[in-house]
This record gives C-alpha cells, sequence and structure tokens, in this order.
C-alpha cells in the first residue's frame, strides 16, 4: 500500500503558520484507560450492541489526548537531540545565527498536525514541527533542516509572502538542501556532488508539492510553470552550503 507523500509544509502566512496553543496534558482518569474498560467498550460496541455513548466519547477523548502528549514529548526529545547532534541542524543553526536570527527549543515548536505537510516556518513565530506526521527521527530532521532553510533563506534575502516565483524558489532550495531527496543523490568525486535525474525529480515534486497548498496557485500545472520558471537559479544556488550537505 503506498503512502500519499506529504508536503514539507505549506502555506506560510500567519494564520495557519502560528502554533496552536499546545494540549494540556491529560488529567488521567483510570477509569476510561484500562484494558476492562476497553474491552466493555468494545464488547457494547461490537457484541451486545449496547454503546454506553458518554463512555466512549470520554475514553477515545483522552485516548487522543494520551497520543498527542506523547506524540509531543518524542517530537520535542527529538528536536533537542537533532540540535545538539545533528551536523546538518547544528550547520544551519550556526548559519542563521551568523545572520542575527536564533533559532532553539524556544521557537521550533513540536504541535500535532491535521493538514498534510510536516512543518511549516513563519518570521514571527519559527519554526513548527508536526509531531504526529514524522516517520521517524531521520524524518523529523530533513523536516527540521528544510525550515531553517527557509529561516535562513528570510534573514538573507527580502522574501515576499505573495510572490509566488520567491516561495518557490524558496521550496526549491529547502528540498534541495535539507536532506528530503538524499536517498536520489549521489556523490560523484571528492567534494563534488552529480546532479543526478533522480534528485532533480525528487525536488521538483517536493517542491511542487509544497507550492500547490499556497493560495494563489491554481492547479498542478500551474505550480509547476512556477517552479520550472525560477529552477535553474534556484536549484543551483546551494548557500549557505558549499556543496550539497552529505
Ligand atoms: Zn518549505
Amino acid at each position: 500500500m503506498s503512502k500519499q507523500e506529504d508536503a514539507p509544509d505549506g502555506v506560510p502566512n500567519s494564520a495557519s503558520a502560528k502554533p496552536p496553543p499546545k494540549p494540556e496534558p491529560p488529567k488521567l482518569d483510570p477509569v476510561y484507560y484500562t484494558w476492562s474498560s476497553t474491552f466493555s467498550i468494545l464488547m457494547g460496541r461490537y457484541v451486545t450492541g449496547n454503546r454506553d455513548v458518554p463512555l466512549e466519547r470520554n475514553y477515545f477523548e483522552e485516548m487522543d489526548a494520551i497520543k498527542a502528549e506523547s506524540y509531543c514529548k518524542r517530537c520535542e526529545t527529538n528536536r533537542d537531540y537533532l540540535l545538539q547532534y545533528s551536523p546538518i541542524v547544528k550547520f544551519l543553526k550556526d548559519e542563521v545565527g551568523k545572520l542575527g536570527g536564533d533559532l532553539n527549543g524556544k521557537n521550533i515548536h513540536c504541535r500535532m498536525c491535521t493538514a498534510e505537510q510536516s512543518g511549516g516556518f513563519h518570521v514571527d513565530h519559527g519554526i513548527m514541527l508536526c509531531a504526529n506526521k514524522f516517520r521517524n527521527r531521520g524524518h523529523q530532521e530533513d523536516t527540521m533542516a528544510h525550515e531553517m532553510v527557509h529561516a535562513w533563506d528570510h534573514l538573507k534575502y527580502k522574501v515576499e509572502d505573495n510572490n509566488l516565483r520567491h516561495q518557490a524558489c524558496l521550496e526549491i532550495r529547502a528540498s534541495t538542501l535539507s536532506g528530503e531527496c538524499r536517498f536520489a543523490r549521489e556523490f560523484f568525486t571528492k567534494n563534488q556532488w552529480r546532479i543526478t535525474e533522480q534528485l532533480q525529480n525528487c525536488v521538483r515534486r517536493r517542491a511542487t508539492l509544497s507550492m500547490l497548498a499556497r493560495p494563489g496557485i491554481k492547479d498542478d500545472v500551474h505550480a509547476t510553470k512556477v517552479v520550472n520558471e525560477v529552477w535553474d537559479s534556484c536549484f543551483h544556488d546551494t548557500r549557505p552550503f558549499d556543496e550539497i550537505y552529505r
């Protein structure tokens, strides 16, 4: 079964990029999460046909809250680990620092996301990581790096939020440099990377996916067109990396 690919991120406007408030840790009522209550809920539901609806609702709300809390905790633990140990995250944090920005555990937020995306960046709010979307720590690392490239670009260039060509350029750079398309990358000789067709295809696909989530984009044909317009200058601009990382 093939899972649909999530966009790296979506609309960078203030409404959607602002991280929602963090859920309060659930107050656990042991009635709702014991095996016996699970069992009686399922029994009522599927076997006897007698459903205790309020009990069910409370039970599943509490299970969601417990899940959200554990997803966010894992995301924060991984975030702190990556800030300390991931070469690409540390490198980007330093480069953002050189431009006067400070990315840290306070402005890299872990939240539950409903949209088909794994992260987001906003100039005022920082980076949002979709705690429930990560397959593993490597996936979270790619997403952090992707959003950190956006942060670097916003400090380095004058990025216009409503300029689709600017946005497409940001997405091309972030997908090329973050490691999202790592599998498609081939090192050729020492200090020289080879731009394979696979890498280009992967970056085009990821950038187009991110563009599709924006209001100014009509459809995938439009998204592809904007990505193509800026492709040459943006794909080859590997600053602050001298070469594609890793
Ligand atoms: Zn992006």
